[in-house]
């Protein structure tokens, strides 16, 4: 009230000065205000958690290719539109291989029958329809099925009950996954008929943990299976009383040929640089075991609400933001490839890109991977995250997931760093669901997008590299 009152005063006086005056500019707040502002909303809520409640709710499980997919498709560019975003289209790409659970069933058939948690891995081919029942060979680690000879596990079904280590930045997933995706071929190049792996995971609970595996051309494709912990730990100990262990397994999933799937993409149109980009993404679709809360509903819910906060500013930003929620990312991040595919002539158009696939948050680090890590609008980022407890990490991010093929063509990046220390508690399990979602967390997360997308889109900051920056203020 009072700085209305005070423009009231001026403004006869910036008339007779000849002064254009804009009484909604003169009241317009700083940029870092202005980010403030967004800060203290997003914190607030509930915008991020009534998107993720909606998404997972009404669409529930959206596994990569199904219809499932598609109605999450719809569902985002009905939300996008009600919200008023300025533009909305859905790109449409073909997948050579959808893929359909089945059956899932494991157990000790000797010495000690009883059964096993077993769930397949994403793209595994299935086992008989009866089934296949096998001896054992357990591998403590993955270098020690590496180091088994050709044909040493003929008939046999490989089990690599290898740990994975909780930490905060999430890096013990890099150095476990590896077995899931190359594991199956692997061992069937050691004449193996079936592969079991202790799930890649960090809780202890009896669900297992799916996820994509990759198998190679020139070895057998053969069935392979995540076990949960604990029968993991039952099967170790099992082998290690020295007898035979056979194990029965019964997977019967399905490859559905050439699907479609499908990323979706909205605009906040920039007011003074439509051609100049800062794109959020997030993953639509998730695994079909849970509801993809958290892997990476969360993510879409971050993204989405921070530019629908944007989208209720006075105006909009200077640069467009451009929100992609990408279709596939979980089969081998097929969605991000067909975007930077079909985008590949404006890659200089990117400022820069982001996304959060790393559950609900909180972040905690802000990383950079841009030409001029000392470029002056990142220190006003910077500060306006650390209201958030946000540090300043160093330069050395590549962007994660469905961003990683824009930042493959030199375009910059940012990884607002989230806290993954119980992400793998949950990630691509049955217990991927909206219960284990903190507002408060969902809401810090959303308020760190916002504050950086509406920075990096109204402040001056160039990121790209001389040769690829067209025509941008530095
Ligand atoms: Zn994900
Ligand atoms: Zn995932």
């Amino acid at each position: 009230m009072v700085a209305r009152h005070f423009i009231n005063v001026l403004l006869p006086i910036a008339t007779i000065l000849g002064v254009v005056a804009n009484a909604a500019a003169a009241d317009a707040a700083s940029p870092d205000q202005q980010a403030a502002e967004l800060a203290r909303k997003a914190v607030a809520g509930p915008t991020a958690m009534d998107i993720l409640t909606s998404l997972t709710t009404e669409v529930g499980p959206r596994l990569a290719g199904s219809e499932a997919e598609k109605r999450a498709a719809a569902w985002a560019r009905k939300y996008f539109e009600r919200t008023g975003f300025d533009k909305v289209w859905i790109e449409s790409f073909p997948i050579e291989h959808g893929w359909a659970r089945g059956v899932e069933k494991a157990e000790v058939t000797s010495p000690s029958p009883q059964p096993l948690i077993v769930t397949a891995l994403g793209g595994s081919v299935s086992t008989p329809p009866e089934g296949l029942e096998a001896e054992i060979v357990v591998f403590k680690t993955y270098a020690a099925l590496l180091a088994a000879p050709t044909n040493s596990l003929k008939g046999k079904i490989a089990v690599v009950t290898a740990p994975m280590t909780r930490a905060q930045d999430g890096s013990g997933y890099g150095v476990a996954v590896h077995a899931r995706g190359a594991g199956p071929s692997d061992a069937a190049r050691r004449g193996a008929i079936a592969f079991l792996l202790r799930s890649v995971g960090t809780d202890n609970h009896r669900v297992p943990h799916t996820g994509g595996t990759h198998y190679v051309d020139d070895a057998p494709r053969i069935p392979a299976a995540a076990l949960s912990v604990p029968d993991a730990e039952q099967l170790e100990r099992l082998a290690d009383l020295g007898g035979p262990v056979r194990v029965k397994l019964v997977l019967t999933p399905r490859d559905l040929g050439a699907v479609t799937s499908q990323n979706v993409i909205a605009e906040l149109k920039g007011r003074d640089k439509p051609d100049e980009i800062v794109l959020l993404g997030a993953h639509l679709d998730s695994w079909d075991l849970g509801t993809g809360a958290i892997d990476d509903g969360a993510g879409v819910a971050i993204v989405s609400a921070a530019a629908q906060l944007i989208h209720d500013l006075p105006q909009r930003p200077r640069r467009t933001i451009r929100i992609v929620l990408y279709g596939s990312e979980e089969p081998g991040l097929l969605g991000g490839k067909a975007y930077a595919l079909a985008h590949k002539s404006e890659l200089d158009r990117y400022v820069i890109v982001a996304e959060p696939d790393a559950g609900q948050g909180p972040v905690y680090k802000f990383y950079t991977g841009v030409v001029n890590p000392h470029e002056p609008t990142l220190a006003r980022i910077r500060a306006a995250l650390a209201s958030l407890k946000i540090a300043a990490g160093d330069n050395s991010s590549h962007g994660s997931s469905d961003v990683e093929p824009l930042v493959d063509g030199h375009v910059p990046a940012v990884t607002l760093a989230m806290d993954m220390t119980d992400y793998f508690d949950l990630h691509h399990t049955p217990d991927d669901t909206l219960d284990k979602v903190k507002p408060e967390r969902l809401n810090q997360s959303t308020a760190a997008y916002a504050v950086f997308a509406y920075l990096a889109a109204e402040l001056d900051g160039d990121y790209r590299a001389p040769a690829t920056a067209s025509g941008a203020t530095k």
